[in-house]
């Protein structure tokens, strides 16, 4: 027989994920020199000298399995969320979490509800487990339409996706919305929230997810170390839910799935709220200096709660800007030809960008 006829049929049709290439493979394709990144939303400013620091001394001890309980990293956490060690599950990234929930709870017969265009990794992770993806497309205003995702669920739904802030979009769902739809929610249906982003969010009515642990068993909020701590590099990750539930995660977990540069950069990272608010500023002046600029270069800019712009840059853009050595996400892939993902880089990446662009506007126009 075949590998091909022995493989799961739902592993046969799954779409692998397409992670943003790495500048220095573009540098080497293209033979453009100082290519710049700004494909995958990471911490434009680095990872915390602290973190650093914290891997340094840990290296030494590298031929040590980790703490497979995160003991250390836990404590600091459940602390500074207010929430019980119990409540805890760590991944190598948030995307593990996925996997692990996807592992415990979805199989052939079940279905998973998702915003689309959102993130990838959750028509993966449920059909990765033979369970039935359903993406619901998002309002006109590229928000996540609560009402038609609640009309989607079934008796067979067992989990439902929010993204929020949503990747790719950057909008997100207020409180008032949020709480009438978990309200609605059925309880056999596990409520998902992706909050990779959450620390850069800037609406004053951002729903406190963390609230609805103890008001709703089987809701489980998921977040990050990739993002504003800058981490992405060593793979770090955790989910927030009541004991059961985080339990039932736990189960299925790897006893090492976290390793001990990670475990130990987190917890410094956790420690340096000087490095996370500098992340959380180069960030907002970012967002404000692209909307205004693309904007002024008649280019449709999307309002974020993220640390990335959705922009309407047309299908060619995307394209053109890699030649030039500037890689953004173009978002085809997700039924948005038109549109790209800019990640906001660094102050002088970001003005790299804009005057790449112009200058593209420029050849055009000349
Ligand atoms: C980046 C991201 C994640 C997780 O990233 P990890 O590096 O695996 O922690 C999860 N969800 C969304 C929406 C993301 O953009």
């Amino acid at each position: 027989m075949a590998l091909k006829d022995c493989v799961k049929p739902w592993v046969l049709e799954l779409e692998p994920y397409q992670p943003g290439k790495p500048p220095e493979e573009l540098e080497r394709e293209l033979g453009v020199e100082n290519a710049i990144k700004l494909a995958s939303n990471e911490s434009p400013i680095g990872p915390s000298p602290r973190a650093m620091e914290a891997v340094r001394k840990t290296l030494t001890g590298v031929h040590r399995y980790p703490d497979g309980a995160s003991f250390a990293l836990r404590s600091a956490l459940a602390q500074r969320l207010g929430v019980k060690g119990e409540q805890l599950v760590f991944g190598a990234g948030a995307d593990e979490i996925l996997e692990l929930l996807a592992k415990a709870f979805l199989g052939p017969g079940d279905q998973a509800v998702y915003a689309w265009p959102s993130f990838a990794m959750y028509p993966i992770v449920t059909q990765g487990m033979g369970a039935q993806a359903v993406p619901v497309p998002l309002r006109g205003d590229l928000v996540h339409d609560l009402d038609a995702m609640r009309a989607a669920v079934v008796p067979e739904t067992r989990v439902v996706f929010v993204c929020n802030p949503n990747n790719p979009t950057g909008t997100s769902v207020g409180a008032a919305e949020f709480e009438s739809f978990v309200s609605a929610l059925p309880e056999h249906v596990i409520l998902a929230v992706d909050e990779a982003y959450v620390e850069f969010v800037r609406r004053p009515d951002f729903p406190d997810s963390l609230a609805w642990l103890s008001e709703r068993p089987g809701t489980l909020v998921m977040r990050t170390f990739s993002k504003i701590f800058g981490l992405a590099g060593l793979r770090i990750g955790y989910g927030v839910a009541d004991p059961e539930l985080a339990g039932y995660l736990n189960r299925v977990r790897h006893p090492f799935n976290v390793n001990r540069l990670a475990e130990a950069a987190a917890l410094a990272a956790l420690d340096d709220d000087a490095h996370a608010e500098r992340a959380r500023r180069v960030n907002a002046e970012g967002v404000s200096y692209l909307t205004r600029e693309l904007q002024g270069l008649g280019v449709e800019v999307w309002p974020t709660d993220a640390n990335f712009v959705l922009a309407r840059t047309g299908a060619d853009l995307p394209g053109r800007l890699l030649r030039e050595g500037v890689i953004v996400r173009p978002l085809a892939g997700f039924g948005m030809p038109e549109h790209a993902r800019i990640s906001v880089g660094l102050p002088e990446e970001n003005e790299r960008l804009v005057k790449t662009l112009r200058e593209l506007r420029e050849a055009d126009a000349g």
